[in-house]
């Protein structure tokens, strides 16, 4: 019998996901010997038999890996064949990068979840279950490498019974660092509000779920951080939690046990349903089915919910325990960062929640619930954190030094690039409170540590005032490079695609600051290692009082209406004024008319914000984008209607003139047509202007690839209508797993400053 030998090399997410004792297992089924090591970069084997066995083997490889792993890429090459006995796992090559030590957390397994669901399983129950293929990751970890003592399990000492999984080869949870039974695990308890004991295990699970299906608010410990939980069927709950945490309206995320009762609650594509699946177990927005019990105030006049599949133990007890969806949303006041320490959450929950579900296992790094969902077909990653943090980035071309960037103001995440990969911190937030700016700092210097690298180029925005800004112009490296955030949205396009470069990038949201000290963000960019032209952009709005005017709609819809309408707009014929009070109009006008604390506004976001005033009739807005986002919700799917609009060119810069829109919709609004309607027109046209502007760019500059980024293009019909447009005459790029808004901008951050210090 003749025995061959093959070297294979897996990259890509293969380490912290129970690969290495899968491949032991699907070793011996082939009746292969050889060994299987973690490495630098991922996974290498070396399996000795029969042909045909190595065949199958390769095979199985590529088609049944783990759920949790994500293979890259296989390289596979023939060595001598030798005689050893049997398949061993052996220790890791310390030789390599430590940089893929630490994998992102796991949702529960469907093995952990049937063994905790079992009465005859010594793990019956019990909130902490995990294996090789599933549990905390990430969250726990306190150094590298990612092993049992260097994270907050550490403070658990394994039980004979646990011991022996650990260190069985052929077991589920060989080398499964946070494993843990209910003999030496940690354990759950449930505390009152000044964090008294009131019950401890099983009772502790069943007198939160009997609080919360009395309409209290209860804190519960996950995975990244406390969540704020109520019962997502009770509109006085909702109303009573948004009361405390101070949100008025802004979407709450719901949490369902299963698959079923999803489906019970909203109507799923079967993309959607993956991503709702996903380990990553994002927060996926989907489509509210009718009649389907959740109550308005979850989502108010939103026909999409934000619905999240339990993602630990504790989550799929609690909710089977209290046989209800659950709002969860994170444990925090408005803008804040969630609690993730216990005495934090009940001093800063304190008032919000009535009762504390708490445990002991520590969470180290704090990781908020991802949001993401499915547009024109594929999952698009609207926040970035958990599940996906710290998994790297591949860079199509390595940087040439180690980069910090700062990212932005909003929705901040920073960025660590080195060698050919780059990883996107969690989540932070907006950076305008102590906390926020508190935990950015302490996550920037915990995953510079983790990931051993000491950036030698620090990006930042080029607002001068941004606190990132400034946190960056504090470092004391040299080498600092202002990227323009438009600039940085294509280049993180660009990098999440592995593109060089030309590209057309189309960087539509709301304001970003520009080379020329307006606020920027309906931009067309030609983009070419590290620098960019820019082509095209909307005829600016004026923002009467500036950061008031994002949140007093009505203010940006008078503006667009004066410059649309040479300052004589019906505005008695428009609903939106009717509640607006004439000295108000008059205060706005004046401010507008001097320009003074009125700048000008390019951002696409901003026209989505005054027809959506119009529109809907409604003038304020309870968070920043939420009228845009109502007014594209609101848009008619069969109607497929346009508007005008006009093409000028000022000194080389070609500009959207959008005034031929605004008539146009103000036109149908008074004439009765349906808002629904009058929004879809406008988004069709909208897409029509962007199209445009890349058809016209690619006269001069060719048919470049075309990068579409920017938050705008979280809206689907917008990414959809625009790709529909240039497709089969361009490649067109949307985002996936790298934010298309701003959490994703310092991805971009970091390749213009490679590319910019690389000269
Ligand atoms: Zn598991
Ligand atoms: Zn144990
Ligand atoms: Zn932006």
């Amino acid at each position: 019998m003749s025995l061959e030998g093959r070297r294979i090399e897996i990259r890509g997410t293969v380490q912290g996901v129970g690969f290495r004792p899968w491949v032991y297992r699907l070793a011996v089924e082939e009746g292969l010997c050889g060994r299987v090591r973690n490495d630098g970069r991922g996974v290498t084997i070396e399996a000795f038999g029969r042909p045909e066995a190595l065949a199958a083997f390769l095979r199985r490889i590529e088609t049944e890996a783990p759920p949790a792993a994500d293979v890259r890429e296989v390289c596979e090459v023939g060595i001598p064949a030798v005689d050893v006995p049997g398949f061993a796992i052996v220790a890791s090559d310390e030789g390599g990068s430590r940089r893929v030590s630490i994998p992102p957390d796991l949702a529960t397994c469907p093995e952990c979840l049937k063994e905790t669901a079992d009465p005859a399983d010594r793990r019956h129950g019990y909130p902490f279950t995990n294996c090789t293929h599933c549990g905390p990751r990430y969250t726990i970890a306190r150094d590298v490498p990612y092993d049992r003592p260097a994270t907050t399990m550490a403070a658990f000492a394994m039980c004979p019974d646990c011991r022996r999984e650990y260190e069985d080869p052929a077991d589920r949870r060989f080398h499964a660092q946070p494993i843990a039974c209910p003999a030496c695990g940690p354990r759950v308890r449930l505390l009152g509000p000044s964090g008294e004991r009131v019950a401890s295990g099983d009772e502790a699970i069943a007198g939160a779920a009997a609080a919360l299906a009395g309409g209290r608010v209860v804190a519960v410990k996950g995975l990244g951080g406390y969540h704020l939980a109520c019962d997502a069927t009770s509109s006085g709950a909702i109303t009573r939690l948004r009361a405390r945490k101070r949100r008025d309206e802004k979407p709450f995320a719901v949490m369902v046990g299963s698959l079923e009762a999803a489906r019970s609650v909203a109507c799923f594509d079967p993309a959607e349903e993956r991503l709702f699946a996903s380990v990553q177990r994002p927060v996926v927005l989907v489509r509210q089915r009718p009649g389907n019990g959740l109550a308005p105030e979850v989502a108010p006049g939103n026909p999409l919910v934000g619905l999240l599949l339990a993602y630990t133990p504790l989550h799929h007890l609690l909710l089977e325990a209290a046989r209800r969806p659950l709002v969860m949303t994170s444990g925090n006041l408005s803008e804040e960062p969630m609690a993730a320490r216990d005495d934090e959450a009940l001093t800063r929950l304190c008032g919000i929640a009535d009762l504390f579900l708490a445990h002991d296992r520590e969470i180290e790094n704090r990781c908020d619930d991802s949001v993401a969902r499915v547009v024109a077909g594929r999952p698009t990653v609207f926040r970035r954190s958990r599940g996906y943090v710290p998994r790297p980035v591949p860079l199509r071309r390595p940087v040439r030094r180690p980069v910090l960037a700062c990212g932005a103001h909003l929705k901040n995440t920073f960025c660590l690039a080195a060698g050919d990969e780059a990883w996107l911190g969690p989540h932070i937030g907006d950076l305008d409170n102590l906390e926020a700016t508190r935990a950015f700092e302490e996550q920037v210097e915990r995953l510079q540590r983790f990931l051993g690298i000491r950036p030698e180029v620090i990006a930042h925005d080029l607002h001068p005032d941004y606190a990132s800004t400034r946190y960056a112009l504090a470092r004391p490296e040299a080498s600092k490079v202002a990227v323009q955030h438009h600039h940085a949205h294509v280049a993180s396009a660009m990098g999440e695609h592995g593109l060089e470069g030309p590209v057309l990038g189309l960087a539509w949201d709301g304001t970003g600051y520009g080379t020329d000290g307006t606020a920027w963000g309906g931009e067309l960019l030609l983009v070419e290692d590290g620098s960019f032209e820019r082509l095209a952009t909307l005829r600016p709005i004026r923002l009467a009082g500036s950061d008031e005017a994002i949140r007093q709609v009505w203010r940006i819809a008078l503006a667009a209406l004066d410059d649309a309408f040479d300052g004589a707009p019906p505005l008695d014929r428009l609903r939106l004024f009717q509640s607006v009070p004439s000295r108000d109009v008059a205060v706005v006008r004046q401010m507008v008319s001097k320009g003074v604390r009125a700048p000008l506004a390019h951002g696409a976001g901003r026209y989505f914000d005054a027809l959506g005033a119009l529109g809907l009739a409604k003038g304020r807005a309870s968070y920043e984008g939420q009228v845009a986002l109502e007014w594209n919700l609101a848009a008619d799917e069969a109607e497929t209607g346009s508007y005008p609009f006009d093409l000028a060119e000022e000194g080389g810069l070609a500009r959207a003139d959008l005034r031929p829109v605004v008539r146009a919709a103000v036109g149908d609004l008074a004439a009765g047509l349906a808002p629904a309607r009058v929004s879809a027109r406008f988004h069709e046209a909208m897409a029509d202007v962007a199209a445009a502007l890349v058809r016209r760019a690619a006269r001069e500059h060719g048919r470049l690839p075309v990068v579409a980024t920017g938050g705008c293009f979280q809206n689907a019909r917008l990414a959809e209508g625009v790709l529909r447009r240039l497709q089969g005459d361009f490649d067109v790029r949307l985002h996936g797993e790298v934010p298309p808004g701003d959490g994703g901008v310092a991805l971009g951050q970091a390749l213009v400053a490679d590319a910019v210090t690389g000269r």
